[in-house]
């Protein structure tokens, strides 16, 4: 049982119960409503609006997808506001800066309507965050404050790299490598488990590798604060080292006389206690979750979180919000017979005044072709009878799943935008271009050099050492690179290079920082990379992006650890008349909502994916990952998985080439929904699908009118 695995955790049974009668207690301090100006009270349900309106103190709002969490929090905020609370003086967490925005620009919104405009409230990612708190407050903690965020690449970068300098690459026996010692790194500082117990219990394999990854962290820790970096655990880290230090949390703690999070369900041991910390004095603190819906498991996040609370925050109010507003009575069926499946959970199934509207579709595939075509066919058809793409969503497991489907989309002509797979950011030419920019801020980023050096002609790691050193003996101005003698065919790019840098620490406007960058780099790019052309674009973006900022450091704080998801996020908003498709993994759709959600390759191997079908806390994880899945929709939802592949692919197709259904969609489940093919002739399942023969997108159409 997935739950029981967390150290120290009692029987279950005991848990919920607790929960369940705190839910009982009286409801404490509640404000009066009877404000003109509060009228927009009147939006929320009852349940909605004890909490919105609860006076100080702890409170946990557990309820299920679409309950209205997400905006009972805007709301909050915008009561809080209301009620005379400073907005600086509120801090509101949440999973993606996305989020953060449109949550304060919602809060923002009901208070313009009252006629109330102040400040805007702190908000982000717990990351952005502490990044934010540690410039301010972290040179108490030893923190210098021109510190450079790695991004994950460029910590596995260094932790290859140490693993090369402590010889630990050319062992007999293979030494895991850099991204698995990352991970091996992150869910040991992440969790509460000890090195040990994370090796035995998730990496098995590299147990015999326990002292030699003890030294390599150690190394890693001393090499980061040589080079005064931090990597994303760190930013967590830092935080709570200050908050364990009493008069730093109390000091942290009074800057904020409310804190709220979003998605509590997937915050993980750290995090936790990092509120507590930061509620020494006053325990304002608001947190909504629904454990049905945790799925970074894998990352350290534990729905304990969610458990302990009341027992972290004695007293807490809590609240359970029950009425979904999102979908259709029809899809919430199939999302509590998919859910039922789950071991454990708290939250009730939902339900919706929403009675009527189409069942969801469970569409059996001839092949991968024949899913991408009908995909395309219900997308469209969908748009004729009026509903805009960008209220319609492809959602699946993994980034690479749609490669197909993002062909046939660019053949027919529909925009689309793709969330979940490769960052902006994490593309190279991107990263090289910030990398002259972090030299700029912080010349002991090593891994900055590397990345910019190794640009140069005829430079590789031995002579990118030699640079290193010879910056040393000049106390470490970056523009000293320009006399550092290096292969003869770098010379020239080395001076035009130190004189990039001083010009770059001068006092030039940011943006035009980045297009003295773009203007260094841009012959380099051409030489270097394919598509030279849709790169170049991409860097006039950063520079368009960069307008927004006023300090390099916060712009590169924020790419770091907010990065936009695709270069055209960097576009500033939309224009009124764009249109575009959503693709997006389930991990990235959390927490948003379309009016149509297609649910593609819900085929065993691809979901539950077979990279996590090891054991049954990964099966139980992926089967919370479909309910989220499933639950995005608002009144349109197809599933759709292909009897098919073109090649086999382990774990995804039988010795004839048939896939299986998604494990998750039992008959239960299918008794929810309407059973369709499509791709004509869609050939002999293998046993046990069970699919009904009838020409479901005919049958499918004809509901759209
Ligand atoms: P998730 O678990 O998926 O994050 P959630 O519980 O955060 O969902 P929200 O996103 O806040 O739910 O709300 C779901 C939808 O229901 C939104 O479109 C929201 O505007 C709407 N909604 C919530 N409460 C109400 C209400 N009282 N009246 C009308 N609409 C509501
Ligand atoms: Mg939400």
């Amino acid at each position: 049982m997935w739950l029981e695995s967390h150290a120290g955790l009692g029987p279950l049974p005991g848990l919920f119960p607790d929960l369940a009668a705190l839910r009982a207690a009286p409801p404490a301090k509640l404000w009066p409503v009877a404000d003109p100006d509060l009228r927009w009270l009147d939006d929320l349900n009852p349940a909605q609006r004890e909490a919105v309106t609860y006076g100080e103190g702890p409170l946990l709002v557990v309820a299920g997808a679409g309950t209205g969490k997400t905006r009972t929090l805007a709301y909050r905020v915008a009561y809080l506001v209301a009620q005379g609370a400073p907005p600086e003086r509120i801090l509101l967490l949440t999973f993606t800066r996305r989020a953060a925005e449109e949550m304060l620009s919602r809060a923002e919104g009901v208070l313009r309507r009252a006629g109330d405009v102040r400040g805007r409230a702190w908000g982000g990612t717990f990351h952005a965050t502490a990044s934010r708190l540690l410039r301010l407050h972290g040179q108490a903690a030893g923190l210098s404050p021109d510190f450079t965020v790695l991004d994950g690449g460029d910590a596995e970068d260094l932790l290859g790299l140490l693993r090369h300098e402590l010889g630990l690459a050319s062992r007999d026996r293979r030494f895991p490598r850099k991204a698995t010692c990352l991970a091996i790194y992150s869910r040991a500082v992440n969790g509460t488990e000890d090195l040990s117990t994370v090796l035995a219990r998730h990496f098995p394999w590299t147990a015999a590798w326990e002292d030699e990854l003890r030294t390599l962290f150690r190394a890693y820790v001393d090499r980061k604060k040589r080079l005064r970096v931090l990597d994303f655990d760190d930013l967590l880290l830092y935080w709570r080292e200050m908050v364990a230090d009493p008069a730093l949390a109390r000091e942290l703690s009074a800057q904020f006389d409310h804190l709220l999070v979003d998605e509590y369900q997937d915050t993980n041991r750290l995090q936790a206690e990092i509120l507590r910390g930061m509620r020494i004095g006053n325990d304002n603190v608001t947190v909504v979750g629904d454990d049905a819906q945790s799925i970074y498991r894998f990352r350290g996040a534990t729905v304990r979180n969610i458990l302990d609370f009341p027992r972290e925050f004695p007293g807490a109010r809590i609240v359970a919000l029950e009425e979904n507003y999102r979908s259709t009575m029809p899809i919430l069926r199939t999302a509590n017979a998919l859910i039922a499946q789950a071991r454990e959970r708290y939250t009730k199934n939902l339900w919706s005044p929403r009675e009527r509207g189409p069942r969801p579709l469970l569409v059996a595939c001839r092949d991968e072709r024949a899913q991408d075509e009908f995909v395309v066919g219900e997308v469209l058809a969908r748009y004729e009878a009026g509903v805009p793409l960008r209220n319609q969503a492809v959602l699946f497991r993994a980034a690479h799943h749609t490669a197909s489907l993002e062909v046939e989309l660019a053949r027919r002509g529909i925009p689309f935008r793709k969330y979940g797979g490769l960052k902006f950011v994490e593309t190279a030419h991107i990263k090289d271009a910030l990398a002259f920019l972090r030299v700029a801020e912080n010349p002991r980023d090593e891994l900055a050099w590397f990345r910019i050096l190794e640009l140069l002609d005829g430079v590789g790691p031995v002579t990118v050492s030699r640079a290193l050193a010879h910056l040393a003996q000049h106390g470490h101005r970056p523009e000293a690179i320009a006399f550092f003698s290096g292969p003869s065919a770098s010379r020239e790019d080395l001076e035009r290079l130190g004189k990039l840098l001083a010009e770059l620490r001068g006092d030039l406007p940011l943006p035009a920082q980045v297009e003295r960058v773009r203007r260094f780099y841009e012959p380099l790019l051409t030489a270097l990379y394919d598509h030279a052309p849709a790169r170049l674009r991409d860097l006039e973006s950063l520079e368009v992006i960069a307008s927004g900022y006023s300090s390099r450091r916060s712009f590169l704080a924020d790419l770091q650890l907010d990065p936009p998801e695709s270069a055209a996020d960097l576009a500033g908003p939309p224009h009124l008349d764009d249109d575009w498709l959503v693709l997006s993994t389930i991990h990235s759709a959390k927490g948003c909502e379309w009016d149509a959600v297609y649910l593609i390759h819900a085929a065993d191997g691809f979901l539950p994916s077979d990279l996590a079908t090891g054991s049954e806390e990964e099966i139980e994880e992926e089967l919370r990952l479909v309910y989220v899945a499933l639950t995005r929709a608002k009144t349109y939802l197809t599933v759709t998985w292909p009897l098919r592949y073109a090649y086999r692919r382990w774990g995804a197709a039988d010795a004839h080439g048939y896939a299986q259904l998604c494990r998750f969609f039992t008959p239960a489940v299918r008794e929810t929904m309407e059973e369709g093919t499509a791709g004509g002739d869609v050939g002999t399942p293998s046993e046990g699908h069970g699919v009904t023969r009838f020409d479901g997108a005919a049958r499918i159409r004809a509901r759209w009118g």
